[in-house]
């Protein structure tokens, strides 16, 4: 193997000890507990588990965790409510809804009335405009968290053929466009894309999440190109077992790549962390502090 892999359990573990000793001194300065809502409509089995660890997370860098569990029969109206209330709670510094959300709810309506300033998931279109426009905004926590891995690797991203393949509202739009306010130069593949394995041997920085196993080959890397692979998909081998594998094949992409991101281990640790960082981002900017330094 060739490749530096990317640690992300280690980097999300000083990013967490930097986040919690930010909370503690603004907890100390100024008395304020960063709160996070966060919402689950209806008993879906993995929308549960993300939301157990995110409650852990919160309490462990000293935030509030305000957890609020409805019925998967909720109306909109009852969800929208219950987004309205948080909005004016002044401790609540975040808001997050869990997705998937029922289908009698509809998701861009409830996700659109969640106060921009606390939309620490960053999926309100302000935010999307605003980190389309250079202007501070909350940024989607997985991009927050492909950003942070990529630079533990490059201190400059300025003027890199970055590719990213996939183009997603959650993942891949929001990471193409962190990477061109770093001054990459970024070329964005999805299902369209002619020749993909063409684009791929170009890119010094290939970023990928598209949620199909091991779909990027090794031969498609450039030599000591950098691979984020934000991709999980369960996959069930020949005995039965099942386990989780990347978006990238791992075992041949590590032998070409310069610097390549486990999965697991990779992406996926960061994003939680992410979470907390955009949580600490907002609790400052409603109190009108400046940025923390996380
Ligand atoms: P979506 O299904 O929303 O989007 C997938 C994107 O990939 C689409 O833009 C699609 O193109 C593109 N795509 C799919 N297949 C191909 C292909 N064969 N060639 C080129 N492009 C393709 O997925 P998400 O962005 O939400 O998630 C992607 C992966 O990342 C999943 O495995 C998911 O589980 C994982 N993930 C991991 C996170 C983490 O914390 N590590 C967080 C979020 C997601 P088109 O637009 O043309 O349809």
């Amino acid at each position: 193997m060739t490749a530096k892999i990317i640690d992300g359990k280690a980097i999300a573990a000083n990013l967490r000890a930097s986040v919690k000793s930010e909370t503690h001194r603004l907890t100390a300065a100024h008395g304020i507990v960063p709160g996070l809502a966060v919402v689950l409509v209806g008993d879906n089995a993995a929308s549960k588990t993300y939301v157990t660890s995110k409650s852990r997370a919160v309490v462990e860098v000293g935030m509030r965790p305000l957890d609020y569990h409805l019925p998967a029969a909720t109306g909109e109206a009852e969800l929208l409510a219950l987004v309205k209330a948080l909005n004016a709670d002044p401790a609540v510094s975040g808001i997050l809804v869990q997705l998937p959300l029922p289908p009698q709810i509809h998701t861009a309506r409830v996700l659109n009335s969640i106060d921009p300033e606390k939309d620490v998931d960053g999926f309100h279109p302000l935010n999307a405009g605003r980190l389309m426009t250079g202007l501070p905004a909350l940024v989607p926590c997985t991009p927050v968290a492909c950003l942070k891995l990529i630079k533990s690797v490059h201190s400059s991203l300025v003027g890199i053929d970055a590719l990213m393949v996939g183009r997603s509202h959650i993942v891949g739009n929001p990471l193409a466009q962190v990477l061109l306010n770093e001054n990459a130069t970024v070329s964005v593949a999805h299902t369209h894309t002619r020749n993909l394995p063409d684009y791929c041997r170009r890119a010094e920085l290939l970023c990928v999440a598209i949620g199909c196993a091991e779909f990027i080959r090794g031969d498609w890397i450039k030599p000591g190109a950098t691979v984020i692979d934000v991709g999980i998909n369960r996959v069930t081998d020949g005995s039965g077992k099942s386990r989780i594998v990347g978006d990238v094949n791992f075992a041949e992409a590590a032998e070409v790549a310069g610097a390549i991101t486990p999965v697991p281990g990779g992406v996926g640790p960061m994003t939680i962390v992410s979470l907390l960082v955009n949580t600490l981002h907002a609790a400052c900017a409603q109190a009108g502090l400046p940025p923390p330094a996380v």
